[in-house]
């Protein structure tokens, strides 16, 4: 259950109906919104005395039945579709949003190249990884601050939004300060600490799924986030672990209509990890297009066969304005779906 409470309910009555849950023996999550409290409801009981109890209680506006173990984020709680701002730019909104760039930050060189090649051909946010979560510890484990401080520089001559990946609660504060969207790595997606330290971080978070994690722990994932202070989560599916050896990774092509079934977040394919293969990333992205999904985040490098990390799944600019190029008349037609329909463009298509 939640319960949202009125714009400008006094303490008084969130007290009280604060209160009045713990009455029916359930425990209290509340966030304090911008513009209103909303209390989660936890645990079990008389779901239906509860509700209606609530519901004639001062103060509350809506008081509502989940019946997901994710609440915030589930479409139970909220119809419409949300719309994420990041930079200046909505995503989940009206526009389709492209993030680009290398997998790592490795030069000043390499990352003001590949922003302005990416910012030229369309995309609306730079990528790279300055704190790199890598299978060996012995190889590059990323540029840290440096690579923050030529991700800022790189957004200074472009104007590009900054995505970036945050490995550690440690680090939170340092990354904020830099990044305009917090990226969760797959490795990450249950690194609980982590994820309530980003509940507070001031920016919004994008969190990818883990390895081999199913769609409900994706969102029980983004449910701590939320849980924690901060409903500004977009999802993005980068591929899960199967048997199947052709690709890096499995593309759960299926869980971005399923996702926006069951949630409102915003949702975003990644293509690259999802493959492992550049030959096979433009033909993903189209699909991520076509099925809904709210934008990509791809990986591109001036020079892929010099990457210090995943050259293999990396576009070449010149790929990459291509692969624009193929997808325009894609995300003319998502436009068109999206301004027709109030919650979700998904299906007309
Ligand atoms: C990345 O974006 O470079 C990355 C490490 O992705 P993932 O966490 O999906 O493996
Ligand atoms: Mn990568």
């Amino acid at each position: 259950m939640i319960i949202s409470m009125r714009q400008h309910a006094t303490k008084e009555e969130i007290d009280h109906v604060c209160e009045r849950i713990r009455d029916f023996g359930y425990r209290v999550h509340s966030i304090d919104g911008e513009e209103r409290v909303v209390i989660g409801v936890v645990g079990t009981g008389d779901v239906t005395a509860c509700l209606e109890s609530l519901e004639a209680t001062p103060g509350v506006e809506r008081a509502v039945r989940i019946s997901a173990p994710y609440k915030f984020v589930s479409r139970e709680f909220k119809k419409e579709h949300s719309a994420i701002r990041v930079n200046g730019l909505e995503v989940g909104g009206a526009e389709f949003i492209v993030m680009a760039g290398p997998c790592s930050v490795e030069s000043e060189k390499q990352i003001m190249e590949t922003a302005e090649a990416v910012a030229e051909a369309g995309a609306r946010m730079l990528r790279g990884g300055a704190f790199k979560p890598r299978t060996s510890p012995y190889d590059f484990q990323g540029l840290e601050l440096e690579g923050l401080k030529l991700l800022r520089k790189a957004k200074e001559a472009t104007g590009l939004g900054i995505i970036t990946e945050i490995m550690s609660d440690r680090d939170v504060d340092l990354v904020a300060e830099y990044t305009d969207c917090m990226q969760v790595g797959a490795r990450n997606m249950q690194n609980f600490a982590l994820l309530k330290s980003l509940g507070s971080c001031g920016r919004p978070v994008l969190l990818k799924r883990g390895l081999s994690s199913t769609i409900k722990e994706l969102l029980m994932s983004a449910e701590y986030v939320v849980a924690h202070g901060n409903s500004e989560v977009i999802l993005c599916e980068r591929g899960i672990r199967t048997f199947e050896t052709a690709t890096r990774n499995t593309c759960d092509i299926a869980a971005v209509p399923v996702l926006n079934e069951l949630t409102h977040l915003p949702v975003v394919l990644d293509p690259s990890h999802a493959t492992g293969k550049r030959s096979l990333v433009p033909a993903l992205a189209r699909a991520g297009v076509a099925i809904g999904a709210d934008g990509l985040i791809v990986e591109v490098h001036p020079c892929p066969e010099k990457a210090v990390s995943d050259g293999a799944q990396s576009l070449t600019p010149a790929g990459f304005r291509q692969m624009m190029r193929d997808m325009a008349p894609y995300i003319r037609l998502w436009k068109e779906a999206r301004a027709q329909s109030s919650t979700l463009a998904v299906a007309a298509l």
